[in-house]
This record gives C-alpha cells, structure tokens and sequence, in this order.
C-alpha cells in the first residue's frame, strides 16, 4: 500500500510567507551602532527579504552558491537567512570574533561567492581581503553610511528590487539553506550545512512548550549571536510564530544589554553563561543604594532565558530566580543544529523540593524528541543510572552525518553516530548530566575529577565570579587541579575557605585543587565561552 499524503518538501519559504501573511504588524526592533532603536514589521520583513532573494538572482546567484554574512544581530540579517536560502542560496555565518585570518580561511573553503557585510565591519573585512576574493560584496549601511566605491549598497539593490515579481527558486527539502563552520578549538574550523528539512524539523522541535514554549505573545531578546550556530535557531522559530524580536545589534556590554532590557522587556531570552553572569552582577550592583546606576534597571520578572552553550551554575540559576526570572539550559553544538537537550521541570518533578528543582535545571537536560542520544563507555552503552559516564553520541534527522569538504572519519562511528566529545551520565529521567569535554576531563590516580563540577561549585562561593578548573601535569598522580579564580569586585576569599567550601559541598579531599591562581578574568572563546586553552598555554604546570 501507499500514503495517501501529499508529497510537499518542508520548506523554509513556507515560514517566510506565513510571516508575510499573518504577521505583517508585529514588530522587529534592532539596536542601531549609535544605540538609537529602529523598528520594522514583519510586513517589511517580508517585503525585503523576498527584495533581497530577487536582487541576489539578479546579480547571478545560482542554486547552491554560497552568500557570506558579517554581521551583528539585526533585522538585515534576519533577511538574509531567509532572502538567501529563498534565492536559492546558501547563507554562510562569518564568526567575526575569529582572526582575520580565520575568516578569511573559512570563507576561502566554504567557496562563499557573495558577502554581505555591516558597514561598521568594513574594517574587519579589509583584513583579510588578501585571503579569500567575493565576487561582489554589499554593504548594509548599519549606521547609515553609503557604501564605499567598489561595493554594492545593500538598501540600494533593495529598493531597485522587485519583491513581487520574485519566484521563489524550486527546491527540494535537502536542499542546503545555511552553514556555518565550528569554531574549532582543535584543529581547523569544519563546515556544516544545514537542509530546509533539518532546519524545519529543528525549528519545530526547539519551539516546542517544555523547550522553547514560543508563543506569539512572547518577546525575544537574541543575545547569542546569529553567526553562533544561527543564533540556536531562534531566528527561524521566531518567524514561523511571528514573534516580536529584538536584537541588540553591536551592543554585548552587560549595561547595555540591562538598558535594552529596560526599554524593550523582553519574555524569553538567550545567551551563553558568560553574558548572563556579567548581566546579573552589574545588575546586583545596580540595586545598592551606593551604585551610580541605583534605580536604573528593573529585570522583567517571569522572562524565561534560555542559557547554553557552556555549563550553567547552579548559582547562576539561583541568582536569576531570586529575580523571577527561570533559566532554561539546553546542550547542542554547531553540528546538531543546535538543541539536543533542554532542562525543563518535568512532570515527575512537580512537586520537588527547591533544591532538587536546581539540581536539575543545572544539568543539560532531556533529550528533544527526534534525536537519539546513547554514552558510550569503553565496553558499549552505558545504563542510565545517573552515575555511569561515557561520551556522549547523536543520531538524528538535524544533526550532521559529515562535514563540508573534509573526511573527518574519527568524528563519526561505524553505525552512523555523531561523536560529540563530551562526557556525560544519564539518569533514570533521561536528565543528561555533561561532566567535561574529553579534553577537559582531569584524570588523577587513575580516577578522573571532573572540571564541570569543580567550577561550579567554586562559583557557587559568593565572593567568586567566575572559575575556569584545567589540569595540569603531576608527577605522582599524572593530572592535577588547578582552579583559575576571579573574584568579585568587593570579594574576598583564600584557597582555604575555597577548599573549605568545597569539602562542605560534598567533595573528596583528593578532588580539591591543588592549586589556586586568582585571575582578573577567564579568556573567552569567540562565542564567548570561557577558553581553557588559554589558561591551558598560561599555566603549563
Ligand atoms: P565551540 O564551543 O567549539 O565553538 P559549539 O558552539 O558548537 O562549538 O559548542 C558545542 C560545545 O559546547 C558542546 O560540544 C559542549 O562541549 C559545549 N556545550 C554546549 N552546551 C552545553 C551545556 N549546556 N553544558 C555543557 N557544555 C555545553
């Protein structure tokens, strides 16, 4: 027997003309690099986005050529990942927090024909223009600046477009929509491309009510940049639902983020730890009768933020909830589209006690439905027993089986698994508990100490902002501790009561660090994760 189902390819195109049609009124606002605001409606979104696909084909975009951005999070970006994929195109997200010389290699691999840049990132542009050549490169004028000679003008080739007489390009849900290379912390970076059907099914499952629970009435704030793994796919389930969005554009500063916070309340929002630990300390601050800023911000109770990317502190789920605002972890990479698991209350926690409530939201959560997730010990599969460790591995319809242009054959098992490289136990709720990246695991006396654990418990001291534990070499034992420590502007704290606090948590003595190195800030990554090879290359022993 066969269906009797039309055979119609999931299609981003389709989110985008729902959006034209039934959200022509709701708002997208974005921070301009003055910090002036600067409001659209999906109407023009709409509007432009199909203007963009229609000047694209014009200046002889084919099907599966690839069209770079540089640019901060803003509504012409946001046209770009729809306009792009509707023109046939591929959208590329350039990290602009890599060298020059990175980004230049990226683009140089990933074959990227076109680019649109912020104008404000001409600079950056210009450095590694010696590296990889665009066929045309267009300047959206982010702070109203005409484009310079030699470079097309992104509103110009807008307005001289025609949105109405475009015709989107025909296509089949495999086909490519974006890509985006990991920002390879070992080894060189790797591409991955993204299908409208993996991005369809991601962005259905992510939007989900125990995961993203998107409505239309909600507000997002996207701090996570839209060139870090698409910004998690918020800006394809913002549209599909049409919700208000609004982007921060250049502005990251914890201030300043409290400011657009303050003047566009936001319901849900998203970020990595690092952005929301440096939030909330400027905003605690804020609240002392003393601050040069007392009176100035009001965090919006009840907005859900959605936090990953890096391990969330128990502490700083805690210290959000005494603001009434909930945090959401979710755990995913650049290869899995992003989310694979989400830390939601889950039925059979209702009624749990605080702490317990903590405990889990503190861990990487439950896996989305569409992936299958296994750990893999040295002898096969491990139980879910909460205790038994091994690497995490995926399999699922929007996650990558391979990369762009590259055998990387270690990356992937024989029966057709992802190989993550992260460490984890699963328990009985199937609450994934990430313990390290194989290359952060701390092996002492044969017993391993896990990095994650430490610095949690570290940052949970109130004199500590941050901590970033890595290992170094021992001879007796072969691996050490050693925390990297910052404290809190007014904190202060010694390795004794560091280890005392520790001891009381519930660690080993033998798990303690050996040593402490106070610190005034941990490096960050280019997606703003704390960097441990840095501190790895700073503390050699
Ligand atoms: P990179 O960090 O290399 O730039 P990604 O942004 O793709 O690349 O990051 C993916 C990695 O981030 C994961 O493999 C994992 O190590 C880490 N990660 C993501 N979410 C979490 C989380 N909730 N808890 C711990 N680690 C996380």
């Amino acid at each position: 027997m066969q269906t009797t189902m039309m055979d119609v390819p999931l299609s981003l195109n389709h989110l985008l003309e729902r959006a034209g049609r039934l959200f022509a009124g709701n708002e997208i606002v974005s921070r301009l690099p003055d910090k002036s605001l600067r409001r659209h409606t999906y109407g023009e979104f709409h509007r432009r986005a199909r203007a963009l696909a229609s000047a694209l084909q014009r200046l002889g975009l084919k099907k599966g050529d690839r069209v770079a951005t540089l640019c901060w999070n803003h509504h012409a970006h946001l046209e770009c990942y729809f306009g792009i994929p509707a023109a046939g195109g591929v959208m590329h997200t350039l990290n602009l927090r890599l060298s020059p010389d990175e980004i230049g290699w990226i683009a140089g691999h990933a074959q990227d024909r076109f680019l649109v840049v912020d104008d404000v990132l001409l600079p950056l542009y210009r450095q590694f223009t010696a590296l990889h050549k665009f066929e045309r490169v267009i300047v959206f004028p982010f702070s109203g600046q005409a484009a310079p000679e030699g470079f097309d003008d992104y509103e110009a080739l807008l307005a001289e477009a025609d949105p109405d007489g475009f015709d989107y390009a025909p296509h089949d849900e495999n086909d490519p929509v974006a890509m985006c290379y990991t920002s390879g912390t070992t080894g060189r970076p790797k591409g991955v491309a993204y299908s409208h059907r993996s991005t369809v099914l991601h962005t259905l499952v992510a939007s989900l009510g125990d995961f993203w629970g998107l409505r239309g009435t909600d507000v997002v704030l996207p701090v996570t940049p839209m060139f870090h793994a698409n910004s998690w796919g918020m800006p394809y389930g913002a549209v599909m639902m049409g919700v208000k969005m609004v982007f921060p554009g250049p502005h990251l500063h914890p201030e300043d983020l409290l400011d657009l916070i303050q003047q566009e309340p936001p319901t849900l929002s998203l970020g990595v730890p690092t952005i929301w630990m440096g939030l909330i300390q400027a905003y605690e601050a804020s609240l002392a009768k003393d601050s040069p800023h007392h009176g100035r911000w009001k965090l919006p109770r009840g907005m859900r933020s959605l936090v990953g990317g890096a391990a969330v502190p128990e502490a700083l789920i805690r210290a959000f909830d005494r603001h009434g605002i909930w945090i959401l972890q979710g755990w995913g990479m650049t290869e899995t589209s992003p989310v694979c698991t989400v830390s939601y209350p889950r039925a059979e926690l209702h009624g749990a006690d605080a702490d317990e409530r903590y405990r889990r939201a503190a861990m990487a959560g439950v896996p989305v439905p569409l992936v299958d997730l296994r750990v893999r010990g040295d002898e096969g599969n491990q139980p879910w027993d909460g205790k038994s460790v091994g690497e995490i591995q995926v399999r699922g319809p929007f996650i990558t089986g391979r990369y762009h242009a590259v055998e990387e054959a270690e990356k992937f098992t024989a029966d057709g698994w992802l190989r993550t490289g992260d460490v984890a136990s699963v328990d009985a709720l199937g609450f994934v508990r990430i313990t390290d990246r194989t290359k952060d695991l701390i092996k002492s006396g044969g017993e391993w100490i896990s990095s994650v654990d430490l610095e949690n418990a570290v940052m949970a001291h109130p004199a500590v902002s941050e901590a970033a534990v890595i290992a170094i070499p021992d001879e007796k034992w072969g691996e050490r501790p050693l925390a990297c420590v910052v404290k809190k502007p007014n904190g202060a704290v010694a390795a004794e009561e560091l280890d005392a606090h520790l001891l009381k948590q519930g660690f080993a003595k033998w798990q303690l660090p050996d040593r402490y190195e106070w610190i005034d800030a941990v490096p960050r990554t280019s997606t703003g994760k704390f960097w441990k090879l840095k501190l790895r290359e700073r503390y050699p022993r």
